[in-house]
């Protein structure tokens, strides 16, 4: 989607340190981190938020759980927090579905 820095990245034509990439996914880390390792996983494919997930995307969203724990097999974690900010209220300050990892 146009003016969604997201899409953008997922593009390669807004700059980010990829660190893993597949078919749907794209993962970097977060421009301000809460933790020593503070990654960002998103879909390719623009969706807002999780309350704009639709039913057809349960795989999708399905993988992108799965995109975590390659992720953190790949860094090596012993342990990690994932969290979803969904709307403003919920604290979502980008409108582009994505999902935090958190380490360390
Ligand atoms: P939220 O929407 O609250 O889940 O947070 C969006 C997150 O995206 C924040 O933690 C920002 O620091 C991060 N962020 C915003 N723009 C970029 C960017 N261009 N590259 C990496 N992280 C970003
Ligand atoms: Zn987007």
């Amino acid at each position: 989607m146009e003016d969604c820095i997201f899409c953008k990245i997922a593009e390669r034509k807004a700059p980010a340190e990829i660190v893993h990439e597949d078919e749907h996914f794209m993962v970097f880390p977060d421009i301000n981190p809460k933790a020593s390792l503070h990654l960002l996983i998103i879909p390719k494919k623009h969706i807002e938020n999780l309350q704009e997930v639709p039913e057809s995307d349960t795989e999708l969203m399905g993988k992108l759980l799965l995109c975590a724990q390659k992720v953190a097999n790949k860094k090596q974690l012993k342990g990690y927090k994932l969290a979803m900010h969904v709307g403003r209220e919920g604290g979502q300050e980008v409108d582009h579905l994505h999902m935090h990892l958190l380490a360390g």
